[in-house]
């Protein structure tokens, strides 16, 4: 192991959603190909403790780690691009910085001091980002938002102290910047890079290395040369990155450029040569055309923000590739399935749905409408959490229970399926107290879901206030569906199958969460095999 541990900044300039979160998760990805033991951080200047309460709509989906902590969904790249199961350390939103240090004045461990930005908040920043490196080679922190972003400023002192304290030759910071290509001169503008450069050296932070995003211009060596003298950046330390087809490239790209060399250069890392092998592979198949496309709907609740089910569609795409199949992904709006708007018979174009996850009331009946058809179709069916609660109560209505229901849909109904358990109750608005994280699971023999996991007891992430009503479940059956996976010490529903049904899973947990690139999860894989002629 390299002692002692090495640390990498990665800011971003210019304007927000560059891909900063790709581009410090492909950087561990090449650190660790070459045998490195690499850990991520996200810095998030939000003044909310996590990212539980967020609305998914405008932040995208919340991710959950295996120790229940409710995530920014960079958390989930990094995890996807590092095969890596993070912590809550991971993690870090201003407000818990915030809320700790003044639980921490008002416990007296001040000794009078005032209490300050410079140094108590920045000192409480760098006590988190050194004890989340612990053990660790390289650790990895991205510093949410753009530089000169009011909100950013504490995190950036931080990261600057960090490196004088901990030694410059220990740090490395890397900033991203666009570079916009203007179509009717067809040129490249460096400014709006220059500008943010500055901004970041007025803070006290000059780059080491420079990843240029832009629509155009890929080895541009005039553009890179123009911006090392600007940035005071060697120009073997510069990257400009394309659009790519998809964010899985981004770490060979930046391969190519020899990025990750220069980083292990920097910090005089003892690193073997990359093994990058099964991410080609993984890249290539991506981009293949195969013979057979299927095309899944996945029966939404939240549209507005292409990444609320960023991990459902990552899940999906790495089984469909790794099965040799190329996927079309439809979002059909669950609300317009209950307003009716939504042919229900139109679903019949789809090889499959698949039901994610969500919360409250609006467009749950468009769901168990879906959830009905799955079944009463023999169409291959994927429901992921509130896609379970949703396919249990379509499997009672559909064998004349009605009226069957569940605690969001109806809190006052005497026929809920889905219910909240008691040490749940009157905590549904508040953070962190949801049924969150790692939970075991034990598989039923003889059950489909035993074949695809191929495994007796598994652990998957949870994220849910609602469970199967144990008074129900002995009704499973004259339903069509069984139980396939219990909780070992709860007796909790986990896992629910279709008897006599080509493909109706619906999983308590979110296993989607646990899929990778190069190892796709199983229920996502027996999903996709479902659809596959
Ligand atoms: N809203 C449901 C519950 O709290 C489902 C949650 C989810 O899909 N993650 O149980």
């Amino acid at each position: 192991m390299n002692k002692p541990t090495k640390y990498i900044f990665v800011t971003g300039g210019v304007i927000s959603g560059l891909g900063k979160g790709i581009t410090a998760a492909s950087i561990a990805n090449l650190l660790k190909s070459r045998g490195l033991k690499v850990n991520l951080q996200k810095c998030d200047p939000y003044l909310n403790m996590d990212a539980g309460l967020l609305n998914p709509r405008e932040h995208g989906e919340c991710f959950v780690t295996f120790d229940g902590a409710e995530t920014d969904l960079d958390l989930g790249h990094y995890e996807r691009f590092i095969d890596q199961e993070l912590n809550n350390k991971s993690s870090l939103m201003a407000g818990k910085v915030l809320y700790n240090l003044i639980q921490d004045e008002r416990a007296g461990k001040f000794d009078g001091d005032d209490v300050q930005i410079i140094p108590h908040l920045t000192n409480a920043i760098q006590q988190y980002i050194a004890d989340a490196s612990k053990g660790f080679d390289v650790h990895i922190v991205e510093i949410g938002g753009t530089v000169g972003d009011y909100e950013s400023l504490s995190f950036f002192e931080a990261i600057r102290e960090f490196g004088i304290k901990y030694g410059l030759e220990n740090c490395l910071y890397i900033h991203v910047v666009y570079l916009p290509f203007i179509n009717t001169s067809k040129e490249i503008k460096t400014k709006p890079a220059q500008n943010s450069l500055r901004d970041l050296r007025g803070l006290g932070i000059q780059p080491n290395i420079l990843v240029c995003r832009s629509e155009n211009g890929f080895n541009n060596y005039r553009i890179i040369q123009k911006i090392s003298l600007f940035a005071g950046v060697p120009n073997e330390r510069i990257a400009i990155l394309p659009n790519a087809k998809s964010i899985y490239e981004i770490p060979l790209l930046l391969e190519k450029f020899g990025i990750a060399e220069q980083v292990v250069k920097l910090l005089k890392l003892k690193a073997t040569k990359p093994n990058l092998k099964k991410w080609q592979k993984m890249v290539d198949l991506a981009n293949k055309k195969f013979d057979q496309k299927i095309n899944v709907a996945i029966i939404a609740k939240y549209l507005d923000n292409a990444d609320t089910y960023i991990s459902v569609f990552e899940a999906l795409k790495s089984a469909a590739l790794w099965n040799n199949v190329n996927i079309e992904i439809t979002w059909v709006d669950a609300s317009e399935i209950e307003s009716g708007k939504y042919d229900l018979n139109d679903l019949k174009k789809f090889d499959g749905m698949l039901v994610p996850g969500g919360f409250g009331t609006s467009a749950l009946e468009g769901k168990i409408k879906a959830a009905q058809y799955a079944l009463k179709n023999n169409m291959p069916y994927l429901g992921l959490c509130l896609g379970l609660q949703m396919g249990v109560i379509a499997a009672a209505r559909n064998k004349g229970l009605t009226k069957a229901t569940s605690f969001e849909i109806d809190p006052g109904s005497k026929e809920q399926i889905i219910i909240t358990m008691k040490d749940q109750k009157g905590k549904e608005q508040t953070g962190g107290t949801m049924r969150l994280g790692n939970y075991f699971c034990k598989i039923l023999p003889g059950t489909i879901t035993k074949r695809l996991y191929d495994k007796d007891l598994i652990v998957e992430r949870h994220r849910h206030r609602g469970e199967c009503n144990p008074k129900y479940t002995k009704f499973f059956e004259q339903w069509g569906i069984r139980i396939s996976g219990l909780n070992p010490e709860s007796k909790l529903v986990e896992i629910i199958e279709g008897i006599d049904h080509k493909f109706f899973i619906g999983t308590q947990f979110h296993p989607e969460f646990k899929s990778r690139p190069t190892l796709p999860h199983p229920l996502f894989v027996g999903f996709i095999q479902s659809m596959k002629s």
